[in-house]
């Protein structure tokens, strides 16, 4: 199927890029139809160079084109306000983003036909970008639906006013609040005589000449304001409102552990050990192994915990000291505290019964690692019949000599935690239906 293209410009603030590379994921989730592009402008005034750098290794579907440095005025030195310096600093952008689009996408053979831009609200003047090369321009609105109100109610007001505002303005009504809203809390730029609420005002304008806005908020949340937005829009003053939020980037946030635990029974020999440590410094994510001693007499007896936390016996030589910031080695575990936790994201296990029900319960998905008893079956009814489990094993077998290999172990760690995994979104459904009964 032939794919269209869609160029997004956010501003560099991590409120704003964040939820525009939100967006972008949900789309290319949905929609296959498209391909996206992200042109980045580098840290500025109100730039997050860090998460800037990271952007290309966020989602290898987005291709990211990074735009030339241009300096902002120093905010100290400048006469105007820092609304202002932001507003001409994009502004300043127009010609970059042009010939981004003419070389990357416009004249490039293997590139789709570009379907439209998607830009910032304090990109608003990327308006006349789109208009010069004849391409339908959509804004994406960061804040919410109400805010978006009063910023398009501006350039009518000041078509009648002419000035910014003052306190004794308090009396009027801002469409998208349900109340009245007391001047001691508007925002400062709406008094702003430096630009900044000049700056405002053009934004509002130019947000009318796009062919859409896309929200970061959703309906049921803001049905006023998004009605009041609805009701503008059938007047004929403003341009379509879509609601898409909230995009959130959960990744690192709730989703940052591996957990890994094999019941009251599971244990390996040293070089199992060894590969799962390897595989744990390979995949990258954060992790608590609860890693139990096999006993003496490997046909009989339960694991016992290492004496004094003595780990590394049998882990690589300076595993716990490289990974001390990553992880933590524990013996027993309290698991369904654990798994309990927001934090804990994946759980590899040995798919002991109780084990599958707890990590159902807490909506955390499984990496399958049988070992003993019926635990083979249970992890081919997680991962073949319900869906609800990543495959690491199902007919490994703890009497089986086999080691598996560190790769593998990263490699299905990695793929649990992916925020968008199948698996993921079927074990959170799983909760909430154990929750109801
Ligand atoms: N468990 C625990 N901490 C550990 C290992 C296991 O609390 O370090 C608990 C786990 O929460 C579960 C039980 O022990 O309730 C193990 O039962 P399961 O049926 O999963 O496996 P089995 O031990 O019977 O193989």
């Amino acid at each position: 199927m032939k794919k269209a293209e869609l160029v997004l410009i956010p501003s560099p603030g991590i409120s704003h890029l964040v939820p525009t590379i939100e967006f972008a994921k949900r789309l290319l989730d949905r929609d296959d139809r498209f391909s996206i592009t992200v042109l980045v402008i580098p840290k500025s005034l109100t730039g997050s160079s860090e998460y800037t750098q990271s952007l290309p290794a966020s989602d290898t579907r987005i291709r990211f084109i990074n735009l030339p440095v241009v300096e902002t005025p120093s905010l100290e030195k400048s006469e105007v306000s820092k609304e202002k310096l932001v507003a001409d600093h994009r502004e300043s952008y127009k010609p970059y983003v042009k010939e981004a689009i003419i070389k990357n996408v416009l004249s490039n053979s293997d590139s789709v036909p570009l379907a439209g831009m998607v830009f910032d609200m304090f990109c608003s003047s990327m308006v006349d970008v789109g208009k010069e090369l004849g391409v339908p321009s959509h804004l994406f609105f960061t804040c919410n639906a109400a805010c978006l109100a009063l910023m398009l109610y501006l350039p009518g007001r000041d078509d009648e006013v002419r000035r910014e505002f003052e306190d004794f303005d308090s009396a009027c009504v801002i469409p998208g609040y349900v109340n009245q809203v007391p001047s001691k809390v508007w925002p400062l730029f709406l008094f702003n005589k430096y630009g900044g609420y000049e700056s405002f005002v053009k934004h509002g304008r130019r947000f009318k000449e796009t062919k859409g806005i896309i929200v970061n908020t959703y309906s049921e949340l803001e049905a006023d304001a998004v009605k009041c937005l609805m009701n503008d829009f059938e007047d004929g003053d403003v341009p379509p409102v879509y609601t898409v939020g909230p995009l959130i980037d959960m990744k690192g946030e709730s989703d940052k552990i591996v957990f890994l635990c094999f019941g009251s029974q599971g244990s390996f020999g040293e070089d199992q050990v060894k590969q799962i440590a390897l595989g744990l410094e390979k995949c990258g994510h954060r992790f608590l192994w609860s890693l139990r001693k096999p006993p003496q007499n490997d046909k009989i007896g339960l694991p016992s915990d290492y004496k004094g936390d003595h780990f590394q016996e049998v882990l690589p030589n300076g595993f716990l000291e490289r990974t001390k910031k990553m992880g933590t080695v524990c013996g027993w575990a309290p698991q369904k505290a654990v798994l309990a936790h927001k934090s804990v994201g994946g759980f590899v296990s040995h798919c002991g019964w109780d084990s599958i029900l707890e990590s159902l319960w807490f909506g955390v998905p499984i990496v399958t690692w049988p070992m003993y008893a019926v635990q083979q079956i249970n992890a081919f009814l997680m991962v073949k019949d319900l869906g609800l489990g990543v495959e690491l094993r199902l007919d490994y077998r703890n009497t089986s000599g086999e080691v598996v290999l560190g790769d593998e172990i990263a490699s299905a760690i990695k793929c649990v935690m992916e925020s968008d995994n199948e698996v993921r979104r079927r074990s959170k459904r799983r909760m909430k239906r154990a929750d109801q009964r």
